[in-house]
């Protein structure tokens, strides 16, 4: 592979960094820099014996890109060195990844255990759609592994894991989930968008696949829409062989790509999300009229303790709790101008979403705002919400 080292071992670790934008001279593609993108739904061999070879085997050789293509198995293979995991495999879109993961994990009869505030379709295929199949689902707080435990039954099957979820930025501890999983025999799942592999390595706590929307962080430019699941070698040979190959909701060789050049400057671009989140929610965090800042990295956070142990740091999408009325809430948002209103994330604009209460919850003293941070200068962010703060009377 093309990660490889060649030449004398250099005796230092590869940072982050060095992964995703070291290439070694390729003789193959003349020595181009990125690899060229591989626009083929087929390949052709030069005898029976090989292409025999390729269809008793077509997860192991190039034959249909329903299966193989040279730009995504590029990029799998170096999500998978990032993430630490032995396997990957790219998909359309985070959904389509994430259903190919909850398929791969559960049958007819099972019972499945969710944290509550889970990304919203997850929520929806697990505590609607797969009721049709058998499967039935018990949504749990997360916070505390005994809430977890509680809903443990004898055809537990999985348990799925989303930490930080990313509207009520809610931690779930890995390392005890993997260990109460393991002890009952069911398979666990994280959605690892959040934290991105940059700043958490799920697999390395005993979690067994790992899930990821590209289309946030990892793409960075919101230009595509990806996922991938990351695992053992074994996980990932089974849902190749059918989640995979036969529900074909495959990831192009131009978004492949596209996801490459966004992985290039991941470590980069985090580092410095990072700091702009961290500035942004530490300026509200201080002011009198907002009662909650949802973000791990700040000390005041209940789950601080936890994130530090299983993170090395921290994305910048976070929520707060703000003690104002809907209305003034919504002028406060539709006024800024550093922050666009909209729904995603992990692009390099800063967004704002007021989350709209849910019916019956209109008239309820917090309402939650989502923020994400993107690339601008911190104090032009903090200087926009101060600003449409004080048109509203407020300081
Ligand atoms: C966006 C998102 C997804 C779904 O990814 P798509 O690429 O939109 O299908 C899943 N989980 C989380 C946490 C997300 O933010």
């Amino acid at each position: 592979m093309s990660t490889e080292r060649q030449g004398p071992a250099l005796d230092k670790k590869w940072d982050k960094q060095t992964v995703v934008v070291h290439d070694c001279h390729d003789e193959r593609h003349f020595g181009a820099v990125t690899m060229p993108m591989y626009q083929n739904s087929l390949f052709t061999f030069s005898c029976h014996k090989e292409f025999y070879e390729a269809l008793d085997s077509p997860l192991e050789h190039h034959l249909y890109s329903r299966g193989n293509n040279p730009s995504v198995n590029e990029l799998e293979h170096r999500l998978a060195l990032l993430e630490g995991g032995e396997a990957a495999r790219c998909f359309a879109s985070g959904m389509a990844a994430i259903s190919a993961a909850i398929m791969s994990a559960v049958k007819a009869g099972d019972h499945v255990i969710c944290v509550d505030h889970v990304y919203g379709p997850t929520r929806e295929m697990l505590g609607n759609y797969l009721h049709r199949f058998g499967i039935e689902t018990t949504f749990v707080n997360g916070e505390s592994i005994e809430s977890i435990e509680a809903a443990v039954r004898p055809n537990t099957s999985m348990l799925y894991l989303e930490s930080p979820t990313s509207m009520t930025i809610r931690l779930q501890d890995l390392r005890a989930c993997a260990e109460l999983a393991k002890r009952i025999g069911a398979t666990t799942i994280i959605d690892n968008t959040w934290a991105t592999p940059i700043f958490q390595n799920p697999l390395e706590l005993g979690i067994d696949l790992v899930v990821h929307s590209l289309t946030k962080y990892i793409g960075g430019h919101s230009d595509i829409m990806a996922g991938v699941i990351i695992g053992s070698h074994e996980r990932l040979q089974e849902i190749g062989r059918q989640e995979f190959l036969l529900y074909g909701g495959i990831m192009t060789p131009q978004t492949a790509c596209l996801a490459m050049r966004g992985l290039r400057t991941l470590p980069l671009r985090m580092e410095r999300l990072q700091q702009n989140g961290l500035a942004v929610a530490a300026y509200l965090d201080e002011l009198p009229y907002i009662a909650r800042v949802n973000h791990p990295g700040l000390t005041t956070y209940p789950q601080h303790e936890l994130a530090k142990q299983q993170m090395s740091g921290y994305g910048s999408l976070f929520s707060f709790e703000v003690a104002l009325p809907l209305e003034q809430v919504l002028t406060w948002a539709d006024r800024l101008q550093m922050f666009r209103i909209g729904v995603s994330w992990g692009g390099y604009e800063s967004l704002v979403q007021v989350v709209r209460p849910l019916a019956g919850q209109e008239g309820e003293e917090l309402v939650l705002v989502r923020l994400y941070a993107g690339l601008e200068d911190p104090e032009l962010l903090i200087q926009d919400m101060c600003r449409s703060f004080e048109q509203l009377g407020l300081s």
